[in-house]
């Protein structure tokens, strides 16, 4: 049996078949420890009946653990010198489809319909490219996708924000955008030196289990994740403050002050407090007074 890619040793040998040389600029930074790969695997729970939807395969280090672990693997390259070298590296496995287009341009949701035969679970498992981190993961969630869950690589203190509960530092608008349409944790911490190059900052593997409703009631969902930013705007100051900047030129201060005795949140507390309830209390409150 040939050796996992995920080793530092076949990783240099497939690089320097190819001359393949890593474009910064793609976030190109490849695994090169397959446990590493196992526990992402049990994080995702992978399993024969699930299908799975991989962002940036790289040379297949993930796309063969997928490929072992998991029914059907379709992988979103798009680098095109990698086409081939995927094409070489994943000779032996039958149930992969390599995809050469950019993540934040495909249509998702219709390759799933036509490329996964077998219709089952599908789950995202990625290792993605850190530039461009939130724009993939806040396009997977607001494209309503029939994904059942989301494991990726990502910084970890990106991750550590997306998971962050109420009263932490780490707690802000990403966490209540995340956590609005997610059950979010992190499953690992995953130091840089597992990596072929190095990236500068640990990295982390966060989980996202879909939720079938979010977790609050919000009238308007594009007014309600804007109030969350401008409550966050300046994180040390008051949410009376805060709010006062936010709406200016619309509410007076106050039709601001009267909100906070009306939903019953004290404008002297700081945004990092509220809980996403409260948020989408304020905000339903809001709506019709900026309207
Ligand atoms: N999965 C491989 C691994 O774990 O070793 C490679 C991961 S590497 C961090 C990120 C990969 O995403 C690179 O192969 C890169 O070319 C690809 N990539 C970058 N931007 C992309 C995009 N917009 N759409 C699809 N793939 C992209």
């Amino acid at each position: 049996e040939q050796k996992a890619i995920a080793t530092p040793k076949r990783t240099k040998e497939i690089l320097n078949k190819y001359g393949f040389a890593f474009k910064k600029s793609l976030g190109q930074n490849f695994l090169v420890d397959v446990n590493i790969l196992k526990n992402m695997m049990h994080v995702a729970d992978i399993t024969k009946d699930v299908n799975t939807i991989e962002i940036g395969p790289g040379i297949g280090a993930l796309t063969e653990q997928l490929a072992i672990h998991s029914n059907q693997v379709m992988a979103f390259e798009i680098d095109q010198r990698l086409i081939p070298i995927l094409e070489d590296t994943l000779a032996s496995y039958q149930n992969i489809q390599v995809v050469n287009q950019d993540i934040l341009k495909a249509n998702v949701k219709q390759l799933c319909t036509e490329l996964f035969t077998d219709e089952k679970e599908i789950k995202v498992v990625a290792n993605l490219p850190y530039y461009i981190t939130t724009p993939i993961l806040m396009q997977l969630l607001m494209e309503k996708l029939p994904i059942s869950s989301i494991t990726v690589m990502i910084q970890r203190e990106v991750a550590e924000r997306m998971a962050a509960v109420r009263n932490t530092k780490e707690y802000g608008s990403l966490s209540i955008a995340i956590q609005y349409y997610t059950e979010a944790s992190i499953g690992m911490i995953v130091p840089k030196t597992v990596f072929m190059p190095q990236p500068r900052v640990d990295s982390a593997v966060l989980h996202l289990s879909m939720r079938d409703q979010p977790p609050v009631e919000v009238k308007n969902e594009a007014f309600f994740f804007q109030l969350v930013q401008g409550c966050f705007q300046q994180r040390r100051k008051t949410l009376r403050n805060n709010l006062i900047r936010h709406f200016q030129d619309i509410l007076s201060k106050d039709e601001i002050e009267e909100s906070f005795s009306l939903t019953e949140i004290d404008g002297t507390r700081r945004a990092e407090s509220l809980s996403m309830e409260e948020f989408a209390r304020l905000a339903n409150h809001l709506l019709p007074l900026t309207e």
